[in-house]
């Protein structure tokens, strides 16, 4: 098969290798029809996330058609149209039956290296995908490949994270960061009932998306986004912040834009060890501060949903559509910020 293979950094290549077979009984092998490449993939094109061997598969964002299922796969059958996440678990351990899917004891990340669970990843004709019960959801009739794709990552990450600030309805939200995740952060937070949400991001153009789905833009590079949010909320700041970046720098903002006694739920990847944090004006506030990567097994069922309903479209962020042998140019595009969100199309 064909696949999208990382050699070095800056440097992913399309080769062809072996098909993957069934190793455990709970597997299935998927045939991939749509893929695409994730924010965090580019973590490993550019070497901030180690662990990426020359010679693996990448990518962990994919739907196609189950065409094997292992001896214990029950739920799924071949010519079942899926969804997967890009963080497989087992569904069994303590701590999956605790609902903490995304620490399960025997997970791992899709394509994301010896550090996640030395898994193959999803950017190739066929992958194949442990405890599939668990990892896999069907299609809802009447998604095509690129309205549910997103629920197995970014939609289901930006989802998370608005569940994870304890948004009520009526509240704001400032959204720091207008990329795929701070888009779909934008929509979830309106599904959830928010009154107005503020999205902020340095570059204005991408403001001007968030700003079609109904947001404010905040373009934090031309005006104080601080002061302009207090504008807004009579002095007070946001209820809640999504940090959809990743780093300390906007950290650090979503400890000025939040309310006192509010709350920030961060979920933007970051290679950053250490953060300072500020003691003083979080205690003053009295905020609470969120950080965890994504559990899309807790939330997948509720974006598909969402989705299938015509409440929320993630289709908004896709910028390119290319085959799956035009990878390493949709590397280059989104590295160097010429696209939003690349979309692979693999096979019909
Ligand atoms: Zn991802
Ligand atoms: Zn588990």
């Amino acid at each position: 098969m064909k696949a999208v293979i990382f050699h070095d950094v800056g440097d992913v290549r399309v080769e062809t290798v072996k098909d993957p077979v069934i190793q455990e009984p709970a597997d299935a092998i998927v045939r991939i029809t749509t893929a695409a490449i994730c924010g965090s993939d580019l973590h490993l094109y550019h070497g901030t996330i180690p662990g990426m061997m020359p010679g693996a598969i990448i990518g962990h964002e994919y739907v196609g058609v189950v065409e094997e299922v292992g001896p214990q796969v029950q739920s799924f059958k071949r010519g079942d149209r899926v969804v997967g996440a890009f963080h497989v678990a087992c569904g069994k351990c303590r701590t999956c039956r605790r609902g903490h899917y995304n620490q399960c004891r025997f997970g791992g990340v899709l394509g994301y290296g010896v550090a996640f669970g030395n898994l193959d990843g999803t950017q190739a004709e066929f992958a194949r995908i442990p405890y599939a019960d668990y990892t896999l959801r069907r299609v809802p009739d009447g998604l095509s490949d690129e309205q549910a794709l997103f629920t197995g990552d970014i939609l289901t990450t930006a989802y998370g994270a608005v569940v994870n600030s304890g948004l009520k309805p009526g509240e704001n939200v400032a959204v720091i960061g207008c990329g795929p995740v701070g888009i779909m952060a934008v929509q979830s937070a309106f599904a959830l009932g928010a009154s107005r949400v503020f999205a902020v991001d340095l570059v204005k153009e991408r403001t001007e998306l968030a700003a079609q789905l109904g947001a404010i833009p905040v373009p934090s590079k031309e005006m104080d986004a601080e002061a302009k949010i207090r504008e807004w909320t009579d002095g007070e700041g946001a209820d809640v912040v999504i940090e959809a970046v990743g780093g300390s720098a906007t950290l650090a903002l979503g400890f000025e834009l939040v309310r006192g006694g509010g709350r920030i739920s961060a979920v933007g990847i970051t290679a950053e060890d250490t953060f300072a944090y500020p003691l003083m004006a979080s205690l003053v506030k009295d905020v609470t501060f969120r950080l965890g990567v994504a559990n899309i097994h807790r939330d997948i069922d509720t974006t598909l949903a969402l989705v299938q309903g015509g409440r929320i479209d993630p289709t908004v962020v896709v910028s390119h559509r290319l085959p799956l042998e035009k990878a390493p140019e949709g590397y280059r595009l989104f590295a160097e910020r010429q696209a939003n969100k690349v979309i692979l199309q693999v096979s019909k």
